[in-house]
């Protein structure tokens, strides 16, 4: 009976800490979002309004101006970071010092994949739950999310001494090569952080992410001997490049899959002259149906969960592509300039726990955590490495990248207020 009594005790108790509510300073955080949202709202139409393409660097830096100026106003000390050597617009920083609670990186980017010959052009409020317009959801709504969540705490008192970063890069669509040069300020401000945050679009009210795969490259380079179609399969002239790279790409076909990992076959081109260019992806071909092919080349993208998982796949793709078939011989090569994976750890799983559980005391219900397989890359895999992470606390909606592209207005607004109460909490652990 006493062991059944404890045992209640015990669930009545978890049952409390579950749902702790709101303290004062919580309610009033969430009522200055409520009080600032119309604001937000026209902030958000003035910045989609503004074509910011990545190669449009005029408009990412008149976008990048509109949150200079915003983030003047609440204090932060803010900064245009010149991307011209890798031929980029730039990026945008603001910053408050501070000492209490964890240390946060705000990630969110300036830019969109609409450029200014880009139909696509205007904000449109369609009904009272939609707008559509070109980035409004991939991310503009979520730039402004972190802006408005980061005015109602500054508002409210709530973040006195917390140190925070706020970073809008101006190229995450399409980013400045190397990687080590465009992402080098966003890399050295995970570095002074605890956690960073990821403003990309919502995949849903319920889901968050904690994991995003890696996004890399391979080329598979194989070497026929060229000779007459009439003596294909015979010793001497063997079974040329195209049966050969048929053979490797079909045993990745058969054998490689699993969860998590996808390898795609960009584009193939084989015959007797080849010329390929890897960075345009472009080639040209020449051959004859009675010459066995020289050359073939194969130019694909691998994505994964975990670099073990990506090691491990390497490692099967060469073993594949040495054991080769007569009078042929096969190269591949992997290419790390992608993005690294940000691997669902512990550390994201707690910030998870914690957004789910602001999530509830708001009355809004749990968050879970999404199939980092049905999502692409992004900047905060990037930090992955120093920092825990969370990403997809963005705005809801639909058809990013294409000119149908929308967001949800119904949630955008407790989807902000979700932001703040994280933000604010994690200030305070
Ligand atoms: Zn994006």
């Amino acid at each position: 009976m006493k062991k059944f009594a404890s045992l209640f005790l015990l669930i009545l108790w978890s049952s409390i800490a579950v749902a702790q509510g709101l303290s004062d300073k919580e309610k009033e955080i969430l009522n200055r979002v409520d009080a600032n949202h119309a604001e937000a709202l026209q902030f958000l139409e003035t910045n989609v309004n503004i074509n910011s393409g990545t190669m449009n660097f005029d408009g990412v830096r008149m976008v990048g101006e509109n949150y200079m100026e915003a983030y003047d106003k609440l204090g932060f000390e803010t900064s245009w970071i010149s991307q011209d050597e890798v031929n980029r617009a730039g990026h945008f920083f603001a910053e408050q010092q501070g000492s209490q609670g964890k240390k946060l990186l705000l990630i969110g980017h300036l830019d969109t994949v609409f450029e200014e010959d880009s139909p696509f052009q205007e904000y449109e409020v369609l009904n009272d739950s939609v707008a559509a317009g070109p980035g409004v959801n991939d991310m503009k709504a979520g730039n402004v999310m972190i802006l408005y969540a980061l005015k109602a705490l500054k508002e409210a008192g709530a973040i006195p001494d917390a140190q925070i970063i706020v970073a809008l890069t101006g190229d995450e669509e399409k980013a400045g090569s190397p990687i080590s040069k465009s992402r080098k300020d966003l890399v050295e401000a995970a570095k002074r952080s605890d956690v960073a945050l990821g403003f990309e679009t919502a995949s849903g009210f319920s889901y968050a992410t904690v994991a995003r795969r890696a996004s890399y490259s391979w080329k598979l380079e194989v070497t026929g001997k060229q000779a007459h179609s009439s003596g294909i399969f015979s010793e001497n002239t063997g079974a040329g490049s195209a049966y050969e790279a048929s053979r490797i790409l079909n045993r990745f076909y058969e054998e490689l899959q699993e969860e998590n990992l996808t390898y795609n076959v960009g584009v193939i081109i084989g015959g007797n002259e080849v010329d390929y260019d890897d960075e345009t992806i472009r080639g040209t071909v020449s051959g004859k149906t009675n010459i066995v092919p020289k050359k073939t080349i194969a130019h694909g993208g691998i994505r994964f969960l975990t670099q073990e998982q990506g090691d491990r796949a390497f490692q099967k793709m060469k073993g594949i592509a040495n054991e080769n078939l007569p009078q042929t011989s096969a190269k591949i090569t992997f290419y790390e300039g992608g993005y690294p994976p940000m691997e669902p750890t512990e550390g994201n799983m707690q910030l998870l726990e914690i957004l789910s559980e602001a999530s509830r005391d708001m009355g809004l219900g749990k968050v879970e955590a999404y199939d980092p397989a049905k999502r692409g890359a992004a900047d905060i895999s990037f930090v992955a490495n120093y920092v825990d992470g969370l990403d997809g606390l963005g705005a809801m909606g639909r058809g990013a990248h294409s000119p149908q592209e929308t967001i949800n207005l119904d949630t955008y607004k407790e989807l902000t207020k979700r932001a703040a109460l994280l933000i604010y909490r994690l200030t305070q652990k």
